[in-house]
């Protein structure tokens, strides 16, 4: 199974895994192969991966606010081209902010 269908995978089909008839602790998810300790490791593993789309957010937050700021501070009589670079990269900024955002959605399927 190739990467891509591994990073989709929901992991929901999963098996305990023994060693000489004894449980290791550690479950195997049937559909793509992938091991992790516990029952929940692929809950957690969403959970890890969300707290870092968020700080991504959080950042980008920051940036696109700035932004706004400079935007709103921007004169485009006086500099045209200054004015549209910003707009551009506002822009730009929201559209990544949409793009996690739509991740996170995306983990909490
Ligand atoms: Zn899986």
């Amino acid at each position: 199974m190739g990467d891509q269908l591994k990073e989709k995978c929901r992991h929901k089909n999963l098996r305990k895994e023994y060693i000489m008839g004894s449980q290791t602790g550690d479950f195997e998810c049937l559909d793509c192969g992938r091991m992790g300790y516990g029952r929940d490791w692929p809950e957690k593993e969403r959970a890890a991966q969300e707290l870092k789309l968020w700080a991504q957010h959080e950042e980008l937050s920051k940036q696109a606010k700035d932004l706004s700021a400079k935007i709103l501070a921007s004169n485009p009589q006086e500099n045209y081209d200054e004015h549209v670079r910003l707009v551009k990269e506002s822009t730009e900024t929201y559209t990544s902010l949409s793009g996690i955002i739509a991740e996170i959605n995306e983990l909490r399927k």
